[in-house]
């Protein structure tokens, strides 16, 4: 078992309403870097982005943003210390990260945070990778999606072994447990299928 040396978190531009949102993302990017792992994030330094990325360059971590050059502006893609690659589409962003990363995570976010957490579970779940996919369920935050997701399943729209695309957890420390329990591959071929 090696633990992933890059990791994506994909979460909000908003803080949304719960300090613990901020505060989950502020471990999540510290223990990133405490452990040596480079975070891939959409580039934005804003909400929770901002905080993800912020703490784990705090701690002397590396980070990775990946943001579309129209989006520079919006996200305030300028944060002091970031590796920035500039894309040309929102396709071409969530594809970069996807190259650049060994494991996703998802906490809290918006819209955005949702799309990027479902692609990457359709990709799998189509086995163009086989990358492992956390979300962080704060304090119930997602409950409404993982019921949706179960009802899509008990719809007959899912097989039931897509229960095990995603592994949902309610906690930083189990975000770390999973990554840490994870074998990584290091013979990744599906991004040139993508
Ligand atoms: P949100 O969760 O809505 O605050 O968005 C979080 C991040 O997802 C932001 O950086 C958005 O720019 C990004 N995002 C929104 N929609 C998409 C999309 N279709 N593809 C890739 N990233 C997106």
């Amino acid at each position: 078992m090696t633990f992933p040396s890059s990791v994506a978190v994909f979460c909000g531009s908003k803080f949304g309403d719960d300090p613990k949102h901020e505060a989950s993302a502020r471990a999540l990017g510290e223990g990133l870097a405490e452990r040596d792992t480079r975070l891939v994030y959409g580039g934005g330094g804003i909400g929770l982005m901002g905080a993800v990325a912020t703490a784990a360059l705090d701690k002397g971590g590396e980070v990775k943003g990946v943001i579309p050059e129209f989006l520079l502006k919006f996200e305030v893609g300028d944060l002091p210390g970031v590796d920035q690659e500039i894309t040309d589409s929102m396709h071409s962003r969530k594809k970069r990260m996807f190259e650049l990363s060994d494991a996703f995570v998802a906490i809290s976010g918006g819209l955005g945070t949702m799309d990027e957490l479902i692609e990457i579970t359709t990709w799998k779940q189509l086995r163009l990778h086989d990358k492992p996919i956390i979300l962080l369920n704060e304090d119930g935050y997602w409950d409404d999606f993982v019921q949706l997701f179960d009802s899509v399943i008990a719809g007959g729209f899912a097989s039931p072994e897509s229960a095990e695309l995603i592994t949902i957890v309610d906690s930083v420390e189990k975000v770390f447990d999973v990554l840490s329990d994870v074998s990584v591959s290091k013979t990744e071929t599906a991004s040139e299928r993508l």
